[in-house]
């Protein structure tokens, strides 16, 4: 059953990964990235079972939609009959529910309320699928994925999936009866095209070029690489081992501080500098060519 729209991290997300490793990140904004990571993590892990589905159904991850307001949907299954919208949470350790809200269990500080989220999704869902010719039931859940998670007191009404109860849902999904048509791939197809990638609900720290810290970052664990051998055509991470040939560990910087400063002219020597200064002008030169136009004249020089 193919998953036609896969999942990518989020602009902000990745934007704050790369901070976190270049500055210290003001504790509001730290305590932000984490809960970013989580939940994509716990995304990932729902991704792992929603790809075992062999029913004929389509998937659409993470679609970021705009109508009378944004909404998001962590994932949305199409199946013959429903539409299957899913809020996915990866809180972890003890909760309560208490009138309708939730807590950490011990806490009186409420957590932003997941129903009200899925239900503020299915309400916006329902004209937009409308406009679109499908009247379909749209059901969906909040699924938490974290098996260390308990909710005491949780309201047995309530669309909430327990993590005990996550194979209970996969099974549920595989045994729907669902023959999809080309309509349905019709309206997979438009809802992909609607899904914004710059979704408003972004929350950075200022930063500026000059206050972060320069240097190659990891492909795989986004730490800040110290030891560079210059030697050698591979970059090795000193904290996790990962390797990366030195010519795409460059473009990636480039494309990182693209990400960063979209405004910033893209020069040989911002390029030398954001790497930290441990590879050659030359050889940066050299690997910027293979994939960006030069633009301009002399000192005036640049690449797009
Ligand atoms: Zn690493």
């Amino acid at each position: 059953m193919p998953t036609l729209k896969s999942r990518t991290k989020s602009k902000e997300y990745r934007i704050l990964s790369f901070l976190n490793a270049r500055m210290d990140l003001p504790s509001t904004d730290k305590q932000h990235y984490e809960n970013l990571e989580k939940g994509y993590n716990g995304e990932l892990l729902f991704d792992q079972l929603t790809l075992m589905l062999q029913n004929d159904l389509y998937i659409l991850n993470d679609l970021c939609l705009q109508t009378s307001g944004f909404f998001q949907i962590d994932t949305l299954i199409i199946a013959q009959h429903t539409i299957y919208p899913y809020e996915i949470k990866n809180h972890e350790g003890d909760y309560r529910y208490e009138l309708g809200n939730f807590y950490p269990k011990l806490s009186k500080n409420e957590i932003s309320n997941p129903l009200h989220q899925l239900n503020r999704s299915k309400l916006l869902l329902r004209p937009l699928l409308k406009s679109l010719g499908f009247h379909l039931p749209i059901e969906g859940d909040v699924a938490f994925v974290n098996p260390n998670f308990t909710l005491y007191q949780a309201p047995i009404n309530e669309p909430i999936i327990h993590p005990t109860q996550l194979n209970g849902l996969m099974k549920k999904l595989n045994e729907i009866p669902s023959k999809l048509t080309t309509r349905h791939k019709r309206l997979a197809d438009q809802l992909i095209t609607m899904h914004q990638t710059d979704c408003p609900f972004t929350r950075l720290p200022h930063y500026s070029y000059d206050q972060l810290k320069k240097g190659p970052l990891c492909a795989d664990c986004y730490s800040l690489i110290s030891f560079v051998d210059v030697q050698k055509k591979i970059l090795v991470c000193d904290k996790c081992g990962h390797s990366e040939l030195v010519d795409s560990a460059v473009l990636r910087c480039v494309e990182e501080l693209v990400l960063l400063f979209p405004d910033l002219k893209i020069t040989t020597n911002r390029v030398y500098e954001w790497c930290g200064r441990v590879w050659s002008r030359k050889q940066i030169s050299r690997i910027l060519k293979q994939d960006y136009t030069l633009v301009g004249f002399g000192q005036w020089t640049y690449y797009e």
